[in-house]
């Protein structure tokens, strides 16, 4: 059944692709988003926008009430590591006290289905691999630790409220979407993938590797990789579950192939076909050497299916938006 469903932070990287496989899905996103980070432009015409802060309770409470919204998907959070460690407050206040608020008003006004993106940095530096969602969380940063704040509230408001909710924690989301018409646009942009573009389009000197010296293949640290359209699709595939009061899941989103930083940059280069410069420097405070993802209960449960398995085919969608959009949205 087609549900209106409220994407916040549905003009982000993840939010706008979610909000793209809604509409191919045949439901009605409304969208909220601040535009601190995400664009305009990454919203489609036909979906209705709300230029609001999530802090603002009684505008979300009449968006959600006017809108008849079934079901809220949140995406809208700060997701750099690093700046959580030197601002924890700032990561407190938008990452947990104003989800804690929209989960306020959602309780207040009857919507009972909700959907978070959560992180494997919830997890911290896990004890074996691949990570499976029953392993311990121990994050080593205040990001990872205010979305597992999030994921421990949504079992509280599961048994007092009967909300229904599924947390999905991602590994490292890439690519753009197959026709073309959104990608990956951070200001500033910290992520591997568009950084390297960045430096085969001379908008960079070069690349850094973070880290030689690593306990693995070729001594780069070891990543996961996941196309934002198969991450999108599983948000989607579980909205039968949500039908369940009170019902809470959690799962893993990656492929469950690790790719190495090196593996990354020669994959970029071999798909636009120009070399990339690269400088080797010093570990980044906080990697872990190696994340991946068992996420056989995703598919299990959901009958989700990886149609992005390998890593070529997803750089290749994101290169496709970085050519033809090498100022990313502002071109
Ligand atoms: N990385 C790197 N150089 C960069 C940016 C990232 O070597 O300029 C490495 C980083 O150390 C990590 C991997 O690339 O091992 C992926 O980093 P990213 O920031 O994209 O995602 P994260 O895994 O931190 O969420």
């Amino acid at each position: 059944m087609a549900k209106n469903v409220l994407v916040v932070g549905g003009a982000g990287y993840i939010g706008s692709h979610c909000v793209r496989q809604l509409i191919l899905s045949g439901h009605r996103p409304v969208i909220v988003d601040n535009l601190s980070f995400g664009h305009r432009q990454a919203v489609p015409a036909e979906a209705p926008f709300h230029n609001c802060d999530l802090g603002d309770t009684e505008a979300m409470r009449a968006i959600m009430e006017n809108e008849r919204i079934d079901l809220v998907m949140h995406f809208a959070a700060f997701a750099y590591v690093g700046e959580s460690v030197e601002n924890p407050l700032k990561y407190y206040f938008n990452n947990l006290v104003a989800t804690l608020n929209l989960l306020k008003v959602m309780v207040e006004t009857g919507v009972r289905q909700f959907v978070f993106s959560s992180t494997c940095a919830t997890y911290g530096i896990p004890a074996s691999l691949p990570i499976t969602e029953d392993m311990p969380q121990h994050p080593i940063n205040p990001y990872g630790q205010t979305k597992l704040d999030v994921e421990n509230a949504l079992k509280a408001l599961a048994h007092a409220h009967g909300l229904s909710s599924a947390s999905f924690r991602y590994f490292n989301a890439a690519g753009a979407a197959e026709d073309g018409s959104l990608g990956e646009d951070h200001n500033p942009e910290t992520h591997l993938i568009p950084l390297v573009f960045q430096a085969a389009l001379g908008q960079r000197d070069h690349i850094s590797i973070f880290g030689t010296d690593y306990e693995t293949p070729d001594g780069t640290c070891l990543r996961d990789y996941i196309h934002v359209d198969d991450l999108s699709r599983a948000h989607i595939a579980v909205f039968d579950k949500l039908e369940t009061p009170g019902s809470t899941y959690f799962y893993n989103l990656g492929t469950g192939t690790p790719a190495s930083v090196r593996e990354v940059i020669d994959t970029v280069e071999k798909v636009c076909g120009k070399k990339v410069p690269v400088v080797e420097e010093g570990r980044r405070a906080g990697d872990p050497p190696a994340l991946y993802a068992d996420s056989g209960k995703a598919k299990r449960e959901l009958g989700w299916e990886l149609q992005y398995p390998d890593l070529e085919p997803i750089i290749e969608t994101a290169w496709r938006w970085h050519r033809d959009h090498p100022s990313g949205y502002a071109k």
